[in-house]
C-alpha cells in the first residue's frame, strides 16, 4: 500500500505492508472523493438489508446501468422479503427476466422465504450466518453487512479487485487461491472500524469510475500517492487479464407450432440453461441437420416427431436471431409450424398450448420474448 515501503513486485512477490499512517491518508482522501463525487444511485440512499440485498445480488455480473430500473421494479412489487417470499416463483422470475443468470432470482426467492418464516423477516448481520443463504457468497454478505448494518466486513469484487491490484502493484493471477487470499486479507486491512459502509462503497466507486478497466484515470485519483502501479507506471500491466475462453458459434433451432390459435411453450426444467423461464421448443442442431434444414424446410416435422412425438407441418423461417450465452455464439433459427396430430408426453417436459396473451404473461427466455412479440 505504502509506495515508499513496497519492494519491487513480480509474479509470485508482489505484497507492500499496509503502513498506518498512509492508510489513515487514504481512508480520509477516499471518503473525502466519495462524499463530494460519489454517484446518487437508488440502493445507496437505504439501509435497508433487503433493499442492499437485492441490488447486490443484481449487480453480480451486471452494469449499473441495466439494475437502476429492475431495481426500482422489483421494489415496487415486492418491497418486503415477506411479500417476495409470498409471491410465485414464476412472477419473480417475470420481474427478472432479461437481467440474465436467472439462478440469481431463484435464490433470491428461495433466501426470502427462509428469512421470512424462520428469521422473521430480520437478516442477520454476520458474514457466516449471510453466508447460509442460498445465492449469498463472502462478498454479497460482506456488502450487506457493512451498507446494511454499519459493520466492518472486507469486500472484494470486480472493481475492487482491480484496485487493490494496482495499489498492491500485484501482477499475479488475482483469482488464484493465492491472489484472493491477498486480496481479501488486504481489504480486511483497509476497513475501518468507523463507517466501514461508507467506506467500502467508496472504494467500488473509486474502481468504477476512476481505477478503470482502460485509461484509468490516475491524474483524478485521491490515492495515487498510495498506489504502487503508478509509481512504476504498470497501471495498464495490473492486473493480469482473466482468460478468456473461446467462443464456440452453434446453430439452434426454435418451433413456433401453432395449433388452434394456441402455441406450444414449454417450462425450462431444473439444471438446463435459463431454468425456471418458459420458452419455444428449441433444441440444438448438428452440422447435418442445420444442412438438411436448409436444403429442405419439411426435415423440420421429422425432428419434431422424433424429439417431441408430434407430427407437424413446417411453416416459413419466420426469423434468426444471433446471441451469445457464456462462451457460445448461437444463432437461433425460428420456424413456424402448425400441429397434426400427437400429444406430448409428461416424460419429455412441461409443455402447454396457450393463447398470445397467455404466452406473453409467462416469464420467457430473451429470445422467446423476442418471438412472442413477432405472435401479434
Ligand atoms: Fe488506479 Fe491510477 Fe488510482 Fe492507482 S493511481 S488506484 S492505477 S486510478
Amino acid at each position: 500500500m505504502c509506495a515508499a515501503r513496497a519492494k519491487s513486485s513480480s509474479p509470485t512477490t508482489p505484497v507492500a505492508a499496509l503502513d498506518p499512517a498512509v492508510a489513515q491518508k487514504f481512508r480520509k482522501s477516499l471518503k473525502a472523493r466519495y462524499a463530494r463525487y460519489g454517484r446518487n444511485l437508488p440502493w445507496r440512499e437505504t439501509q435497508d438489508p433487503y433493499h442492499c440485498w437485492i441490488s447486490e445480488i443484481m449487480l453480480q455480473q451486471t452494469t449499473v446501468v441495466a439494475v437502476v430500473p429492475y431495481f426500482d421494479r422489483f421494489l415496487t412489487r415486492f418491497p418486503t422479503v415477506h411479500e417476495l417470499a409470498a409471491a410465485e416463483e414464476a412472477e419473480v422470475m417475470r420481474y427478472w427476466e432479461g437481467l440474465g443468470y436467472y439462478s440469481r432470482a431463484r435464490n433470491i426467492h428461495k433466501a426470502a422465504k427462509h428469512v421470512s418464516a424462520e428469521l422473521n423477516g430480520a437478516f442477520p448481520n454476520l458474514v457466516d450466518k449471510l453466508q447460509e443463504l442460498p445465492g449469498i457468497g463472502r462478498y454479497t454478505a460482506g456488502a450487506i453487512r457493512s451498507f446494511a448494518f454499519d459493520l466492518p466486513a472486507p469486500i472484494v469484487e470486480a472493481n475492487t479487485l482491480r484496485l487493490y491490484c494496482r495499489l498492491l502493484g500485484f501482477d499475479g493471477d488475482p483469482r488464484a487461491r493465492e491472489g484472493q487470499n491477498r486480496l481479501w486479507s488486504f481489504a480486511e486491512e483497509l476497513v475501518p472500524a468507523n463507517q466501514p459502509g461508507k467506506f467500502n462503497q467508496a472504494l467500488m466507486e473509486l474502481g468504477a469510475v476512476v481505477c478503470t478497466p482502460t485509461n484509468p484515470k490516475c491524474s483524478e485519483c485521491p490515492v495515487s500517492f498510495a498506489c504502487q502501479a503508478f509509481v512504476t507506471g504498470r497501471q495498464t500491466e495490473i492486473p493480469l487479464p482473466a482468460v478468456r475462453p473461446v467462443v464456440t458459434a452453434v446453430t439452434e433451432l426454435s418451433a413456433i407450432v401453432r395449433r388452434a390459435g394456441q402455441y406450444l411453450v414449454y417450462h425450462r426444467a431444473h439444471g438446463e440453461r435459463w431454468a425456471g423461464l418458459w420458452d419455444f421448443p428449441r433444441f440444438p442442431l448438428d452440422e447435418s441437420l442445420v444442412k438438411a434444414l436448409k436444403r429442405h424446410p419439411a426435415s423440420l416435422e421429422k425432428i419434431l416427431a422424433e424429439r417431441l412425438g408430434i407430427q407437424i407441418v413446417a411453416g416459413d423461417l419466420l426469423t434468426e436471431i444471433c446471441h451469445s450465452v457464456t462462451r457460445y455464439r448461437i444463432t437461433l433459427r425460428a420456424f413456424q409450424c402448425e400441429h397434426l396430430t400427437g400429444e406430448i408426453s409428461e416424460s419429455v417436459g412441461e409443455y402447454r398450448w396457450l393463447d398470445a396473451d397467455e404466452v406473453h404473461a409467462l416469464p420467457l427466455s430473451v429470445t422467446g420474448r423476442k418471438l412472442a412479440k413477432l405472435l401479434k
